[in-house]
């Protein structure tokens, strides 16, 4: 019998747990993030009942941050310093492991996305690519020479800085960068609150979407010129706007004025800025696919 494995994806307003070993072979409830004794109760209970039905092999965690990902460090597995309330400084990894005495792989939600996708999804054969969310926050992670992006913490791809638009006159919505930073001006919450309505009720053709689309693209273009990816993938619920994709295209390529000549950009940028084609899903079976790496490397 094949093995059987946990996943969480612990996002900022939802858990998602699941147990399978494939896109094709899952289960999956999800919860409000409420404080973290309650969400990490109901986890664990979730864990609980399903491996004594079938005994699991190892479990997956990915989760926002920013978290501590140094196996050397007395906080491994903690979530550090997040604005979010009551999650600063929580031992995240310990709590799960106090119950399940398996292997439990531990990644920023969007890295682990971005393994969901190279597993199954958009990234499949490819070694250097950008998983990117841009949702409740902007998050980015994914994979240089075939490894999944970390360094001396992790990447915070969302915080970069983005000049503002000489008619923008948001103040900004992130809470150590204000308007500075790609998520303080281009998140979920900060379209909200610069044109007074939630994303998705802005309608198709608002004058919100030319400007989400160029912070979108000046990111893009400060990723592409870094790390040569050899795609993006961008998901989130912002992204759900389909109508930012061609935006974004258009507006990439004009940023970088032919200066790459590489044809996956000039000809087919179509196909280089993509939506996950895992959708929803890619951060839970990307969790699956960390613990599935994690009992390997055992
Ligand atoms: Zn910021």
């Amino acid at each position: 019998m094949s093995n059987l494995y946990g996943a969480i994806e612990a996002g900022g307003t939802k858990f998602v747990c699941a147990v399978g070993s494939s896109p094709d072979n899952l289960y999956v409830e999800q919860f409000a993030t409420t404080t973290p004794e309650e969400t990490l109760f109901l986890a664990i209970k979730f864990f609980k009942e399903q491996n004594y039905k079938n005994q699991l092999s190892a479990i997956g965690i990915g989760s926002f941050g920013p978290i501590d990902l140094n196996h050397n460090s007395d906080t491994y597995g903690y979530i550090t310093s997040t604005p979010k309330m009551n999650w600063s400084n929580i031992d995240f990894v310990g709590g799960i492991k106090a119950e399940f005495n398996i292997p439990i792989g531990f990644d920023t939600d969007v890295n682990c996305a971005a393994l969901g996708e190279h597993y199954w999804g958009a990234a499949k054969g490819l070694v250097d690519f950008i998983y990117l969310t841009i949702g409740t926050g902007i998050g980015g992670g994914g994979m240089l020479n075939g490894k999944l992006m970390h360094g001396l913490g992790h990447p915070e791809m969302g915080h970069v800085f983005i000049p503002l638009d000489s008619k923008d006159k948001y103040k900004g919505k992130c809470p150590f960068h204000n308007n500075s930073c790609f998520e303080g001006l281009a998140s979920g919450p900060a379209i909200h609150e610069r044109w007074g309505k939630p994303a998705k009720d802005l309608g198709y053709s608002h004058e919100a979407w030319g400007l989400e689309a160029q912070y979108i693209s000046v990111a893009l273009v400060n990723y592409i010129l870094t790390l040569s990816p050899q795609r993006i993938i961008i998901g989130g619920g912002v992204m759900e706007q389909k109508q930012l994709f061609p935006l974004i295209h258009q507006k990439v390529r004009t940023m970088l004025n032919s200066y790459i000549q590489l044809p996956e950009i000039k000809n087919n940028i179509n196909s280089y800025i993509v939506p996950p084609s895992l959708g929803k899903r890619a951060g839970v079976l990307g969790a699956i696919a960390l613990a599935k790496q994690e009992l390997e490397h055992k």
